[in-house]
């Protein structure tokens, strides 16, 4: 998976998951917070695995969107 296309992922599901999160928090629906809380929580482990440089395989996850170049080893990232 390209690490652009599992951030991007991660964000949204970040996104949709703290809609339902929010709603089951305030009617005290469990089973809705749970289900967004493992939404929230598949987007970023898959991120972890998928959003690495494809050179020298460090984590991207604290880099933006767009970056043209691995801050590690600094090869181009597209
Ligand atoms: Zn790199």
């Amino acid at each position: 998976m390209n690490h652009n296309l599992s951030r991007i992922l991660m964000y949204v599901s970040f996104l949709v998951g703290i809609i339902p999160f929010a709603i089951g928090t305030a009617k005290d629906i469990t089973w809705l917070i749970i289900c967004s809380l493992i939404l929230i929580a598949v987007g970023y482990i898959q991120a972890c695995i998928f959003a690495r440089c494809p050179h020298c395989g460090k984590s991207l996850m604290k880099r933006l969107l767009g970056q043209e170049y691995c801050p590690w080893c600094g090869e181009p990232l597209d």
